[in-house]
């Protein structure tokens, strides 16, 4: 891993970071994903939750900042009878990576319907909906919420909303009992064009950096060991679907596993969603669709195709 040394940005620099970013019209949170979740209300099995909400100070063309709200909701799919398995599908941690929000609202509103009689799905669209509708990574105070996915004392709004919103449902379908889980969950992520721009930013901000003197080119997988042969099949429907799997010898430096990172073999790390939900699932993954050339303007179809063959891929473990 690269190393540039610079001084840090001064506690200010981090305060303003978001505010300098104008919300985006195509990514506008309140007119493009709010209404396809709506919609989803009126199907049949289908129900609408919100969560929670976020506030953020945000630009307004050169005038003050002002205060907007978003709400954070979660579809409920299935009859949610305890003897059902229930999967978990997750969008929108990193706000920039476009393809979760997107694939989990296409995976609700085209694939969902024929999978409620065996299963109960919960589909987060977008955990952090600021981010998405700038194109960030990082919420206020350039803060990864994505680093920040613990059960109790989450510094972000966006964290503390999710992680509540996963302990009461927990115990709403499972009636208080901790031994019983969701089946699995997965979350979706992507690493674009942007993360090289967000790499040299974090190297002047004195943060964290990525491995990406390579590349990686396709989807691979971040699993718990224990998850491997789930994994496996979630990557085999993603190549069934005639999708690229990412087949460098070596995923963020740690070995390729046919397109899986254990998680044993990666280091330590915490704070991350896959973990947080780990408290409450069996199986918990990440996906990682990589492309260099992957931005705003690559037809959706592209980075979506790929997060909805790996959700597919996860509803094959039984
Ligand atoms: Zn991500």
């Amino acid at each position: 891993m690269k190393k540039i040394k610079k001084s840090p940005w001064t506690k200010e620099q981090f305060a303003n970071w978001y505010q300098q970013h104008p919300v985006l019209e195509s990514r506008d949170y309140v007119k493009t994903i709010v209404p396809r979740i709506h919609a989803l209300n009126e199907r049949s099995d289908f129900i609408v939750e919100k969560y929670g909400e976020v506030s953020y100070k945000t630009n307004n063309q050169n005038s003050e900042p002002v205060k907007t709200t978003h709400d954070l909701f979660r579809i409920l799919i299935g009859n949610f009878s305890q003897n059902k398995p229930c999967y978990l599908v997750i969008g929108g941690t990193h706000g920039y990576e476009k393809s979760g929000p997107l694939a989990t609202l296409k995976f609700a509103e085209q694939d969902a319907k024929d999978l409620k009689q065996k299963f109960n799905i919960v589909i987060y669209p977008c955990l952090s909906p600021g981010p998405y509708e700038k194109e960030l990574r990082f919420t206020e105070g350039r803060i990864d919420i994505n680093r920040d996915a613990f059960l109790e004392g989450a510094k972000t709004q966006e964290m503390r909303a999710f992680s509540g919103s996963l302990k009461e449902l927990h115990a709403r379908i499972f009636k208080d009992n901790l031994t019983k889980k969701f089946t699995a969950a997965i979350d979706l992520h992507e690493t674009p064009f942007m993360d090289i721009a967000i790499d040299k930013e974090s190297a002047q901000a004195g943060g964290e950096l990525f491995e990406l003197d390579i590349f990686p080119k396709g989807m691979f997988l971040i699993a718990f060991d224990e998850d491997k042969t789930l994994g496996d099949k979630i990557i085999q429907q993603v190549r069934n679907e005639g999708h690229h799997v990412v087949d460098d010898n070596t995923l963020y430096g740690s070995p390729n596993h046919n397109g899986i990172l254990l998680m044993s073999q990666m280091g330590s790390v915490t704070g991350r969603v896959r973990q947080l939900v780990k408290h409450y699932t069996t199986a918990s993954f990440t996906t990682e669709y990589c492309d260099e050339y992957l931005t705003d303007e690559t037809p959706d179809a592209e980075r979506v195709e790929p997060q909805m063959a790996a959700i597919r891929g996860m509803f094959l473990s039984i």
